[in-house]
């Protein structure tokens, strides 16, 4: 099951934005939508279908954990025996499994919101200089894009130094980028241009702030009370897991956290994965934005 792939041709991040929507499909979206909720949820009466995300995210804990035990066995001896050879394949063959599984869970309840929020919902044009929809998805996973070459999925991304993106300056890259081969090199240098299909999208269209230009909303951010306020509203989720930022490599999902010596809060807030070196840098007003949302349940502005 894989709801907006199949439904509508699209790519789905875990905060309730389809990407690449065709525009005949995107007018009854959400009927189709709901639909399609509505005759899985017949036929998935008996399961909570949160609970058994929990389950499989913590099967997938165990499952890295064996796996983990099998590569550094590997790294000691050089070499597995067949048997743990074997096992080793299994294990990496059923974390893909439990990867697909809480992603379709995911989905699933995105569309529960769709169906039960539709006001919200609606057809968006990106706006080239002020992409704010797409940055504020910025290193997060999303669903249904993976790249051409490794089949690891794909994440929008923007040179670190642009402060103030606009839309030519975000690629899709793979996420293998940040996985380095033993002599340094990324595992998979692969990227791609934005379309013209990625600048429709599906989702929130009310969400507030995001009518603001980038220049605007990063000032405002960093400006000492507004600052204030959101290192206020992140105090408690330090160190917490956020089910929107799942780990490349693990599917783990990362836990957030502060840079010693900062400049500006701009530079202060990053995801890591607890269990390897991937992490996500939140270093514009619109992530700050998802982060207080996966957090608090409410945005910047809301
Ligand atoms: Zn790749
Ligand atoms: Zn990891």
């Amino acid at each position: 099951m894989s709801f907006f792939g199949d439904l509508l041709g699209a790519v789905a991040s875990a905060v309730q934005t389809v990407i690449d929507v065709a525009g005949d499909i995107a007018s009854t979206a959400i009927r189709v939508i709901r639909t399609e909720y509505q005759r899985l949820k017949d036929q998935y009466r008996e399961i909570d279908v949160s609970e058994r995300k929990e389950a499989r995210h913590r099967q997938l804990i165990d499952v890295n954990d064996e796996i983990l035990e099998f590569e550094k066995k590997l790294r000691r001896d050089g070499k597995l025996c067949d048997q743990d050879q074997l096992h080793l394949s299994e294990l990496r063959a059923k974390r893909l499994e439990l990867r697909s599984r809480i992603d379709a869970a995911k989905e699933f309840e995105v569309a529960s919101d769709i169906s039960n929020h539709d006001d919200l919902y609606g057809i968006k044009d990106i706006d080239p200089v002020s992409p704010n929809e797409l940055t504020r998805l910025g290193g997060q996973m999303v669903m249904g894009k993976t790249c051409s070459k490794c089949q690891k999925p794909m994440a929008i991304r923007w040179p670190t130094n642009t402060l103030n993106p606009t839309l030519e300056d975000l690629f899709w890259s793979c996420t293998g980028f940040f996985q380095k081969l033993p002599n340094g090199a990324p595992l998979c240098k692969y990227t791609e241009n934005l379309s013209n299909p990625d600048m429709k999208l599906f989702g929130h269209i009310q969400r507030p702030g995001m009518e603001v230009s980038s220049d605007k909303l990063n000032n405002i951010v960093q400006r000492p009370e507004t600052s204030e306020y959101v290192k206020q509203k992140l105090n408690h989720a330090i160190n917490e897991i956020s089910d929107d930022y799942l780990c490349p490599v693990h599917h783990e999902r990362m836990a957030l956290k502060t840079k010693r010596n900062a400049n500006g809060l701009l530079d202060l807030y990053y995801l890591r994965c607890l269990r390897c070196e991937q992490m996500v840098k939140i270093k514009s007003a619109t992530q700050l934005d998802a982060i207080l949302e996966s957090y608090n349940g409410k945005g910047l502005f809301s």
